[in-house]
């Protein structure tokens, strides 16, 4: 196991990587920005490296000061969390050139799954069941175009080859917008990604967002720990998570999960990862893979007891992983709200200092934050101030000790989210549960 690790990134993950850590006896290496220098891993962390300056471009996310920080502190690995760099092969492909491991699967996976098209490719090839679509980038042949759209038929969705974070999708309905919204996109996708690749995908109009959650070792050994439902969605981004996903039977679950564990073994697929999928009908369809730890993590460590950091970092050292599907049982229910630093009406975000914080607690309440009293919310970065987990035996008690636990929250000098998590608790259709991934959306427009 190692003995030293880089956390090359900041908030709530930054200081949920170190605990673990703490756990394993691995000793802790914070890297962070000028303005994150009160963050409470950094006090925590066995050492600190000052990266630069606000600016993610000249921290959080400039290659060389990550790894000059391991060299300075003789770490042996660095573990990205998710953002910044998390899915960027260079970074990784850097790390390893260096003579350090990256915490997260090989170069050539990141690469792979990074562009959609080529991760949807590989994923049919492992049998992994996908969207109907363009199975391949679109040119700017308009006639072609229309062609593939009408094989599919409408509504279809265009899509960055490139894309993430909810950005760089295209609802078309007509055949008449097709070919200017593809221009668009395409338009759109070179200035945020950098890469002008776009792909037409069947919008499918009412899934839910199911997505497995996997673990994979460098000796063949993978396995599935079930579903998420991330289906409370606003702008394509999560709000709420649950685990398991409300009415999958076990059979589904066991089938899916299958699939997922055999791409896993075909791939050669090293770490912890998730296949997203759109749910419709009772059927799946893969939609991206991410290949690193996810914001929602918790909700599986919540129903399954494993560590999800714990064995990346055991999986990164080489060793072997040591559960066998057999030991995964679901148990109870579990259900995540993020807590944003935003309007809960406008979502404008809302930076500034906390003075007061008081956390829920409680029987099966969770609580991975980064924040405190007197902690100053920057405007540099994410919005996302942390996280609430509650389990219980069925998912009605998990429902009710969450709306306990936010209502217990106190989070003062700024504005959050919490009101509106609050609102989607008490709401008579997300508490029937399986709502579609527009449902949020449809209810804040309504209550406009
Ligand atoms: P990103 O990498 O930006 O997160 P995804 O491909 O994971 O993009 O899609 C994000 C969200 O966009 C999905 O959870 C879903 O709400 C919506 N979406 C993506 N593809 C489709 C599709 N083919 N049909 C309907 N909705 C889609």
């Amino acid at each position: 196991m190692f003995s030293k690790i880089v956390i090359a990134n900041r908030g709530e993950i930054a200081l949920r990587i170190l605990r673990a850590c703490q756990t394993m006896d691995i000793k802790t290496v914070a890297v962070h920005s000028t303005i994150d220098r009160n963050q409470k891993h950094v006090g925590m962390a066995d050492e600190s490296v000052c990266i630069g300056p606000p600016s993610s471009l000249e921290s959080y996310l400039d290659i060389p000061k990550i790894i000059a920080a391991a060299e300075v502190t003789d770490a042996e690995a660095i573990h990205p969390g998710y953002g910044f760099l998390a899915e960027n092969a260079e970074f990784a492909e850097c790390i390893a050139e260096s003579g350090f491991k990256f915490i997260g699967p090989r170069a050539e996976t990141i690469r792979l799954m990074g562009d959609k098209v080529a991760a949807i490719e590989a994923m049919k090839a492992a049998g992994v069941p996908c969207v109907p679509g363009s199975d391949g980038p679109l040119d700017d042949d308009g006639e072609r175009n229309l062609n593939i759209a009408r094989k599919i038929g409408y509504p279809i969705i265009v899509k960055a080859a490139a894309g993430g974070g909810g950005r760089g999708m295209r609802v078309v309905h007509t055949e008449a917008a097709l070919n200017n919204a593809i221009m668009t996109t395409k338009t759109e996708a070179k200035a945020a990604f950098g890469d002008d690749t776009v792909y037409m995908e069947k919008y499918l109009e009412n899934p839910r967002h199911i997505e497995i959650q996997v673990l994979s070792d460098m000796h063949g050994h993978a396995i599935h720990l079930g579903e998420r439902d991330c289906s409370m969605q606003r702008r394509h981004q999560k709000v709420v998570e649950e685990a398991p996903a409300p009415g999958l039977t076990e059979e589904e679950r066991a089938a899916i999960g299958e699939v997922c564990v055999a791409a896993c073994k075909r791939i050669g697929y090293e770490g912890a990862g998730t296949f997203e999928f759109l749910y419709d009908e009772g059927r799946f369809y893969f939609i991206e893979m991410n290949t690193r730890i996810q914001v929602e993590h918790p909700v599986t460590e919540m129903v399954t007891g494993v560590d999800l950091i714990k064995q990346q970092l055991l999986i990164a050292s080489g060793e072997h992983m040591t559960i066998q599907q057999s030991d995964i049982k679901m148990t109870g229910h579990a259900i995540e709200c993020r807590m944003n630093a935003e309007d809960p009406n406008t979502f404008m975000p809302s930076p500034g200092t906390i003075d007061i914080f008081h956390a829920p607690g409680g029987p099966g309440v969770r609580v991975d934050s980064h924040i405190y009293d007197g902690y100053r919310v920057p405007p540099n970065y994410d919005s996302m101030i942390g996280k609430i987990i509650t389990h219980g035996e069925d998912r009605k008690t998990a429902i009710r000790r969450m709306r306990l636990a936010l209502a217990e929250t106190v989070v003062s000098g700024i504005k959050t989210n919490i009101p509106l998590q609050l609102r989607i608790m008490n709401d008579q259709g997300f508490v029937a549960g399986g709502k579609n991934i527009h449902y949020l959306e449809k209810r804040l427009n309504e209550n406009k």
